[in-house]
């Protein structure tokens, strides 16, 4: 018997129902699920195939407002409306992204919700869960290695030193490993600048959650650029070779786990890509299981509206074939309190009046979803130490924008606590039933020039007065024109802690401009990335991080996960 933490709620192992169970309660039968264990499955690809022939349900995208360090509580509360719907008898399937080491063990901690609105067995799913993130960094690692293989043995037939793309990656915080030097030694490889990248930001990963198949999915490997040879013609993974034995590797990470809420509710959680420099939301599969196996399928996008839920309509959705038909927007008190210009360390104190002050911020998220033609339901996802007062607030701005709201109690009782946010989801779905054709479209039209595409999503979400591309992206986008790579949606990588590129500018920015450095070609995800300010893509480890916390017993029970 092992514990699960959960701050103040612990549920054990002997209050969980076992896996074969939940697979049972949404209609996977025998060979449907390979069983990881007691507690967690994935579903096979025969199943897979079975399933996307069937109808599909509703799509709820939870999404919030620019949100702070610590996160406004959009897994917690996708976990929690799932629950209030199957609380007052709708079958929802919850589709999830899986936790990377990183966050787990530096700043931010794990990803399995919280309180009586959690994801279990939590541990294992925050540490290793069923290897999905190792064999990412395995499949990513083998296409370097046999990168610099060719280095070694055919250096004519390879991209030249100095235009290498691709890095490495591993699945941990380590600054150190930003910048290297590879080839040293009596390696006889040329001796070339390198990095590491945390697994999250692996185009592999990017590549894993947009697939729908496992030939696309070798596909999409082999049309990865590696970089340029000599004279300056493009060299892809299948100019390698290796593309089908990185898919090979992936056998299993492709399938999509299931697991189960803190009360019982099924729960798909599949890959996990960064929201930042990648599309930030789980795999394509995943969300289609989920639209098909439940009336209505809840998922989540990372970061704040600007950012994984514009690249969710934008690249996910036409991606995956299926588009949202509403979104439950978090808002918190804390964050709103932020925005209203009060001090990290201050949020905690009571303050009505910077909830108010920051009400801006919300506005302009509310503003984009209805750019999108989909109905905004705010969530006010409350906190322990939130005021009345405070609370009432945030009521109020939701008043003065004429959108819905509702007061969501899920981290403290689980689906009761969210069903009147249930109850308002599916109000907004049936009153929209015949809303036609624009509901849930993309913002722009991927045939538009790539320039035309940036500046639609940085004018219209962030609120930007105009953008400026600098040299260099100038060069790119000829680069991109000529190599016909131009009708590729935009991925802008962008802060996630304002709405426009500069971290500093809290609430609703204005006449600010905002800078593209450069333009990546992810020509394997099948997107292109415009660079904004300075994009992590290896975070350190703060000066006291999560790991410090957490330990294991004797018995095998791990403490100090949050
Ligand atoms: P996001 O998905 O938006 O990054 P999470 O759902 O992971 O946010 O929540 C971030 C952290 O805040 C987690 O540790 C979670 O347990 C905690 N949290 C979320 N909602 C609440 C709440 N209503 N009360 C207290 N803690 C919460
Ligand atoms: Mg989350």
């Amino acid at each position: 018997l092992s514990g699960i933490r959960g701050d103040d709620v612990t549920m054990e192992y002997s209050n969980m129902k076992e896996i074969t169970e939940i697979a049972e309660g949404i209609g996977l039968k025998g060979e449907d699920l390979i069983p990881y264990g007691k507690w967690k499955g994935k579903i096979s690809m025969q199943a897979v195939k079975r399933i996307m022939e069937k109808p599909t349900g509703k799509l709820i995208l939870v999404s919030a407002i620019t949100p702070t360090p610590a996160g406004e509580g959009k897994t917690t509360t996708s976990i929690g409306l799932s629950q209030g719907l199957r609380h007052i008898g709708v079958n929802a399937v919850a589709a999830l992204r899986e936790p990377s080491l990183g966050p787990v063990f530096g700043i931010k901690g794990g990803a399995t919700g919280g309180g009586k609105s959690m994801v279990h067995p939590a541990d294992e799913i925050n540490l290793h869960f069923t290897g999905d993130l190792h064999a990412i960094s395995a499949a990513h690692n083998l296409i370097s290695a046999s990168l610099d293989n060719r280095l070694h043995f055919y250096p004519d037939d390879a991209p030249a030193v100095a235009h290498v793309y691709w890095r490495r990656v591993m699945d941990m915080n380590d600054r150190a490993l930003r910048d290297i030097v590879v080839g040293l030694g009596s390696t006889n490889a040329p001796p070339r600048e390198d990095g590491f990248d945390i697994t999250a930001a692996s185009e592999i990963m990017a590549i894993l959650c947009l697939a729908d198949s496992y030939s696309d999915l070798k596909e999409r490997i082999g049309n990865i650029l590696l970089g340029l040879k000599a004279d300056k013609t493009p060299f892809y993974v299948r100019d390698l070779g290796v593309h089908s034995a990185a898919a090979a590797l992936l056998k299993d990470a492709f399938l999509p786990n299931l697991v189960q809420t803190t009360e019982g509710g099924p729960v798909l959680i599949h890959g996990g890509p960064f929201a930042n420099i990648a599309q930030g939301a789980n795999s394509v599969l995943a969300t289609n299981l989920a639209l098909r196996l439940g009336e209505v399928a809840v998922t989540e996008a990372g970061f704040g509206f600007d950012l994984g839920a514009e690249k969710f309509f934008d690249i996910v959705s036409p991606y995956g074939g299926f588009r949202p038909d509403m979104v439950v927007l978090v808002a918190t008190v804390r964050a709103l309190k932020m925005h209203g210009g009060v001090n990290k360390k201050e949020l905690d104190k009571e303050n009505p009046e910077a909830v108010k002050q920051g009400g801006e911020n919300l506005a302009k998220h509310v503003e984009n979803i209805r750019k999108f033609s989909v109905s905004p339901l705010v969530a006010i996802n409350v906190f322990p130490g939130d005021s009345d007062g405070e609370l009432r607030e945030v009521e109020k701005i939701c008043t003065a924008l004429d959108v819905e709201y509702a007061v969501s109690r899920h981290y403290a009782q689980g689906g009761a606590g969210a069903a009147e946010l249930a109850n308002k989801a599916m109000n907004l779905l049936n009153q929209q039933e015949d809303a036609g054709e624009s509901r849930g479209k993309p913002l722009y039209d991927w045939n538009s020039s790539v320039q035309e595409k940036v500046e639609t999503v940085a004018r219209q979400i962030y609120g930007a007065q105009a953008v400026d591309f600098t040299s260099a992206a100038k060069k790119d986008l000829k680069t991109i024109e000529s190599r016909g790579y131009d009708n590729l949606p935009v991925c802008i990588a962008k802060t996630q802690a304002s709405l426009s590129d500069n971290p500093k500018l809290l609430g609703r920015p204005k006449d600010f401009l905002v800078t593209v450095r450069r333009i990546l070609i992810n020509s394997g995800a099948g997107f292109l990335v415009p660079l904004t300010g300075d994009i992590m893509r290896m975070p350190g480890l703060p000066r006291n991080p999560s790991a410090l916390e957490i330990d294991i017993d004797d018995d095998g029970n791990i403490h100090g996960l949050s």
